[in-house]
């Protein structure tokens, strides 16, 4: 599960990219509406965070330029301001839903795993595959009842393509979603990481879970 926080006010945007990442989610955090804006057409989130008093682009600007590209990604928003009108003009330039600040965590989560539920995407920090066991929270991996050991990365790349499963991801997408997102990286690094989690999913049970798609780049699917 991967959340973009746009929010300007620091303190703000750290103390909820923390809660967050201590519930199993990958947080990318942007300060601006313009960042804000690039990184959330450029990568792929399951849900964005965002606030409305932005420097540059605001908040409304953000959504409805997100949704004349087509890009539906749920958006729940952060906002001082409060009343029907306020709540019938976010809605109206294609917010999902909004909390009102100040909030509490617990609440913000509440609302953002609601939200979740609504757009179908599954919050829930355990992910299966077959008999292969992601926690996101406790970033553990099982095969069966075996415990096996994956280097952060090497979880991130699995978690990302088990969340996926069926779907054939290319070597971009996934560089551009599993590493930091201004990431020039060659594409065979994916090459690389792949043959790893191969090595460790896969080899040692005698699976094949991942699966090469050839000149299209990868796909995860039970091979039960
Ligand atoms: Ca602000």
């Amino acid at each position: 599960m991967r959340v973009l926080v746009v929010e300007d006010e620091t303190k703000l945007a750290l103390a909820i990219a923390r809660g967050l990442q201590g519930e199993g989610f990958e947080v990318d955090v942007a300060e601006d509406g313009e960042r804000g804006l690039r990184a959330a057409i450029e990568r792929s989130y399951d849900v964005i965070l965002l606030d409305l008093m932005l420097p540059g682009l605001d908040g409304r600007e953000v959504c409805s330029r997100l949704r004349q590209v087509e890009n539906w990604t749920p958006i729940l928003v952060l906002t001082a301001l409060d009343g029907p009108r306020s709540e019938a003009d976010l809605l109206g330039v294609g917010a999902d839903d909004y909390v009102t600040k100040p909030f509490t965590f617990p609440v913000l989560l509440a609302r953002m795993r609601a939200l979740l539920r609504r757009a179908g995407r599954s919050a829930d920090p355990e992910c299966r595959v077959g008999d292969l066991m992601l926690d996101s929270r406790a970033r553990r991996c099982l095969r069966g009842d075996v415990e096996i050991e994956l280097t952060s990365r090497e979880f991130e790349l699995l978690d990302f393509m088990a969340r996926r499963a069926g779907e054939t991801l290319s070597k971009e997408a996934i560089l551009d979603n599993v590493w930091d997102m201004n990431f020039e990286g060659d594409p065979n690094l994916v090459e690389v990481y792949i043959r790893r989690l191969r090595n460790k999913i896969d080899r040692p049970f005698e699976r094949d879970t991942i699966a090469t798609v050839r000149g299209a780049g990868y796909r995860i699917q039970s091979d039960e």
